[in-house]
């Protein structure tokens, strides 16, 4: 529920920015020239609004993609960022040994998320694996291993 909530909260936060810029565009750039009664829309007629639309358009996608980015890395109990990346699998040997994939683990051990590097099936979603407390579960099999 928090890590949805994170990302609401994000999505927010930059629709506002947006918003306050697309006003803030709306007071400083100049209408374009009238004709008697005839008012042309901005877009597509002056080249400095549609310019700046276009910059625009191009920042709000941008944001968002990182937002998403951003939030796909992330640990679903404490929201801090995925660490320790351990690659697995060979692209020569995918048959043998398995498909490249990637782990990534919260430093805090709440869980793993596994990205497959191939994807075959289209856009498949990264696994994300819960643990209660993965430290204490590697200490176990530590101190229970014979020396
Ligand atoms: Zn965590």
């Amino acid at each position: 529920m928090r890590y949805w909530l994170f990302l609401i909260a994000k999505l927010m936060g930059a629709v506002a920015v947006f918003a306050s810029i697309w006003y803030g565009m709306e007071i400083v750039l100049p209408e374009p020239a009238t004709i008697r009664d005839f008012k042309p829309r901005k877009f597509g007629q002056d080249l400095t609004w549609t310019v700046a639309i276009f910059a625009y358009f191009l920042a709000a996608v941008g944001t968002f993609y990182v937002i998403l980015l951003d939030q796909r890395y992330r640990c679903r109990s404490c929201l801090r960022r995925l660490r320790m990346p351990v690659n697995s699998g060979a692209w020569d040997k995918m048959l043998r040994i398995g498909t490249p994939q990637v782990e990534y683990i919260c430093p805090f051990g709440h869980g793993t998320l596994n990205v497959k590097l191939v994807q075959f099936h289209g856009g498949e979603k990264p696994g994300w694996r819960e643990h209660d407390d993965m430290w204490r579960e590697l200490e176990s099999l530590s101190s229970g291993s014979p020396k």
